[in-house]
């Protein structure tokens, strides 16, 4: 058998495996098992490109493996669970980044087609934008920089000038499509700029959604720079990460109930409120919370935000077991954007063994809400704002939540009244059902567990 055929069936086996493992990361229970398919996918197709591409200096090769398998383990390691989608922007970036290079050296391969120089231009122009919207988003994220939306006058025309320009060095490149040609820097140096400009005016609570977006970039960039060197696997593997990443962006837009546009042109943050909220916020002792745990039969903890900031997952967990043991059946309903990134309490409460049977979707508890005695709310606000269900002047009017309102009771366990990422109030906290455990969630949830005994 010929080495290209038996790199294409693998090549075929890779892209089986990536298609498997993306599917069982939809699940919590097997998503641990899917990252590992998929990278023993990346691995035979990592062997199989270095096999059939003839190379004959591996020293390069091999010493970009080590250091990039140290840092990706080390990142993987000890960067924490609430520093994750920085993370993931600076691997966005250099995904952006490798794919520009790999386009970038097709040209040294000598002359190419026009097809060819336009795949090559896609991977440098797509690569340029990733690799610098990818820093800016990494920038506000970590607020390296100021995370507000910059905007400034003039943006637009300039931004329609930046265009233009990068059109017209499109066009000249791929008439005479050079490893030196001025017209190749030209759009280079546009694409940097272009990336910058994108992300500046977005908001850094915004920033996740970006991310996904600049995701499903990095894959583009990838597919082209695989149709540049006419490599099979990378193609597959770019248009994975181009669909999977654009799909994510759209679940997290529909979420928020805002379309992709609001959140890259709107420069969200100056927030209006909705209805003036009317009640009386009513707060409760760690005893007296304990009295009514300690007679609740069914209990649901709806975690947010909150809970990764005060990273309460693991005593949550041990109050659950606490529960369970008192005769209470225990769910975790989990909101589709609850914390800063997708999937991000699904983490979380794996990180502390909740079991995967324990966690319900936001569709599946709603309708039986009204049988939970006790919701306890961890240090989540705009997922259970019910404004968002009755007050169509709300700026998050639309947004799916879960209706914790309508359960029996709800503990609202955070440390202020303060709003949380859209700024918007919470009538909630006013909810003539609903008891205010102020504090920080682990403290709170701690001295609940104490209460026990
Ligand atoms: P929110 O941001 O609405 O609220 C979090 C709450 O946690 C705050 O009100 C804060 O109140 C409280 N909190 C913070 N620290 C602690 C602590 N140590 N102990 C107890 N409470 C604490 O979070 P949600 O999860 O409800 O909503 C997520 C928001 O993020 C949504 O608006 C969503 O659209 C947005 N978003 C989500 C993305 C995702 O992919 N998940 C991506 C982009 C945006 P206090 O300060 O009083 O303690």
């Amino acid at each position: 058998m010929n080495i290209e055929l038996l790199a294409n069936l693998s090549y075929i086996v890779a892209a089986v495996l990536f298609i498997f493992g993306l599917k069982m990361l939809g699940h919590p229970g097997t998503a641990r098992r899917g990252n590992l398919l998929s990278s023993i996918g990346m691995f035979i197709a990592v062997v199989a490109g270095l096999t059939a591409e003839g190379i004959v200096s591996f020293e390069y090769i091999i010493g970009g493996v080590i250091l990039g398998s140290i840092i990706g383990a080390l990142a993987a390691r000890l960067v924490a669970m609430t520093s994750m989608p920085e993370m993931v922007a600076l691997f966005n970036g250099s995904g952006g980044t490798a794919s520009l290079l790999v386009g970038w050296g097709t040209l040294y391969g000598g002359d190419i087609a026009t097809f060819t120089a336009v795949t090559v231009l896609l991977a440098i122009l797509i690569g340029g934008i990733t690799f610098t919207g990818s820093l800016i988003a990494y920038a506000k994220l970590s607020e390296t920089i100021n995370s507000a939306a910059l905007v400034f006058t003039g943006q637009r025309i300039v931004n329609s000038l930046i265009l233009v320009a990068l059109l017209a060095s499109c066009v000249m490149f791929v008439n005479d499509p050079a490893p030196d040609s001025v017209w190749l820097y030209s759009v280079l140096a546009l694409a940097l700029v272009l990336g910058i400009m994108a992300v500046i005016p977005i908001g850094g609570a915004d920033m996740p959604v970006v991310i996904s977006l600049l995701n499903s970039y990095s894959g583009i960039a990838a597919c082209a720079a695989g149709f540049a060197i006419n490599n099979n696997i990378l193609i597959v593997a770019g248009s994975l990460v181009g669909a999977s990443g654009i799909i994510l962006t759209n679940i997290m837009c529909k979420a928020m109930n805002r379309s992709l546009a609001n959140v890259l042109f709107s420069g969200f943050g100056a927030v209006k409120q909705g209805k003036a909220i009317e009640g009386e916020v009513k707060p409760i002792t760690v005893e007296d919370a304990y009295y009514i745990l300690e007679a609740a039969s069914n209990v649901c903890f709806v975690p947010g935000y909150g809970m990764a900031v005060a990273q309460a997952q693991h005593v949550v967990k041990e109050l659950g077991e606490i529960l369970e043991r008192n005769g209470a059946e225990v769910s975790y309903a989990i909101h589709p954007v609850a914390g800063r990134m997708p999937g991000h309490m699904n983490v979380l409460l794996a990180e502390a063994d909740v079991p995967y049977e324990q966690l319900v979707e936001m569709d599946d508890i709603n309708p039986r809400i009204q049988n939970v005695d006790v919701a306890i709310v961890i240090g989540a606000n705009d997922v259970v704002n019910p404004s968002a269900r009755s007050d169509p002047d709300s700026p998050i009017y639309g947004m799916p939540i879960i209706n914790v309102d309508q359960a029996r009771t709800v503990f609202v366990l955070k440390r202020s009244m303060a709003s949380g990422f859209s700024g918007v109030d919470n009538p909630l906290f006013f909810g003539e059902n609903t008891r205010m455990l102020f504090g920080d969630a682990k403290e709170s949830i701690s001295k609940v567990v104490a209460e026990f005994g």
